[in-house]
């Protein structure tokens, strides 16, 4: 199936809820639908591209003057098993947590501690999504796409994705250029379960066995006790990644501000938690006008209503130059902000 439009609003496909109107729009279920279009129209040439999951890692800023492509594909394949594992190929339109969800009712794990995080599987392989301790990165095996580029279809191993925290090849040298229409993903049959995140272990024993479910339950009920409905109240999830600093530089830090969280980063480094910064400017619960940070947890901000995509990104400039002048530390934002 293909939808093909001109001047097409944008405020169902992007979760902040904010409106943007796009000069052009394509979306297709099949690969072949994208070869047929790119050969037969000159929309795309010369022209802005921006490639659309389900909007949930996205501000819109400025209405979009160039080509919106959302690679819709459906379908999850096992294409291979072994008394160990298992191999997905999943369609890049798949919603994540339907996958989650599929994963966990087939008994298979790896991806379990990410239940419920928001937009599709070819989104999921751009941005290295993580939670509770897991990251994406180990369960894909390989990505498939179309190199606008080149104009030709190929696949790349996990190793040569450079996936590192909430980053990718995606994100640098091939973004805006490779579309992505599947990805496989290997799962284990016999999952080592991760729960050394907060109370995630804890609370998986309260609700009797340790398994699949039963973690995909507390990481639900976690979720929402904490993280605003996007349905409810327009959000992209953490605005901010959460900074990875010099040790040298963190103990410094801790030693004016003995409470502040830190987490262990790559040799030499350490990771500190956004929100804590953002809230300890004074941010938490903050409202100007529909734009503001959420009450609970200060690293999402949020649209209350009719607030512009502008107005959001103005208050998050203002968040950024507040902990640059506490902390002396560059916020880098994990949104996307377009236009
Ligand atoms: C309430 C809430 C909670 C969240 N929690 C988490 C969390 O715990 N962990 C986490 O990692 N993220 C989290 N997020 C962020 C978001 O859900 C993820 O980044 C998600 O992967 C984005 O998926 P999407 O389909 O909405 O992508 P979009 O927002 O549509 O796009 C994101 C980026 O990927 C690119 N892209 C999308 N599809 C393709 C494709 N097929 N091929 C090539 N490029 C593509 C886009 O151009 C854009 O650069 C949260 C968001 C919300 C709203």
């Amino acid at each position: 199936m293909i939808r093909s439009y001109t001047d097409y609003s944008l405020r169902k496909h992007n979760t902040f809820g904010t409106n943007a109107i796009t000069r052009y729009y394509f979306e297709f279920t099949e690969a072949e639908d994208l070869k047929g279009y790119l050969e037969t129209t000159n929309e795309w040439r010369n022209r802005e591209i921006l490639i659309l999951g389900e909007g949930s890692n996205l501000l819109f800023i400025n209405d979009f003057q160039g080509l919106i492509i959302n690679p819709n594909i459906p379908g999850i394949k096992i294409t291979y098993e072994d008394r160990n594992n298992i191999w997905l190929e999943v369609g890049a339109g798949v919603k994540w947590d339907d996958l989650v969800e599929y994963s966990v009712f087939n008994c298979w794990g790896g991806i379990e501690n990410l239940s419920l995080i928001p937009g599709k599987v070819g989104a999921a392989a751009v941005q290295n999504i993580g939670a509770y301790g897991m990251e994406i990165q180990n369960q894909i095996e390989s990505v498939t796409g179309f190199d606008l580029e080149t104009q030709t279809e190929y696949t790349l191993e996990a190793s040569e994705c450079l996936y590192a925290y909430r980053d990718s090849i995606f994100k640098n040298q091939m973004k805006d250029r490779f579309i992505i229409t599947s990805v496989v993903f290997k799962l284990d049959k016999f999952p080592e379960f991760i729960l050394n995140y907060g109370d995630l272990k804890a609370e998986t024993e309260k609700l009797g066995a340790v398994n699949l479910r039963n973690i995909r339950k507390t990481v639900i009920s976690f979720r929402e006790s904490k993280l605003p409905d996007p349905k409810v109240m327009g959000n992209a999830g953490s605005f901010f990644k959460n900074p990875i600093i010099e040790t040298s530089v963190a103990e410094q830090l801790i030693t004016v501000y003995s409470n502040m969280p830190h987490y262990p980063a790559p040799e030499g480094y350490t990771k500190l938690a956004a929100g804590w910064l953002i809230e300890q400017c004074g941010w938490k619960g903050f409202r100007r006008g529909d734009a503001g940070v959420h009450d609970k947890q200060a690293l999402v901000l949020v649209n209350y209503g009719n607030a512009t995509g502008k107005e959001i990104f103005n208050l998050s400039e203002e968040i950024k130059k507040s902990v640059h002048d506490k902390f002396g530390m560059e916020l880098e934002r994990e949104v996307n902000v377009i236009g």
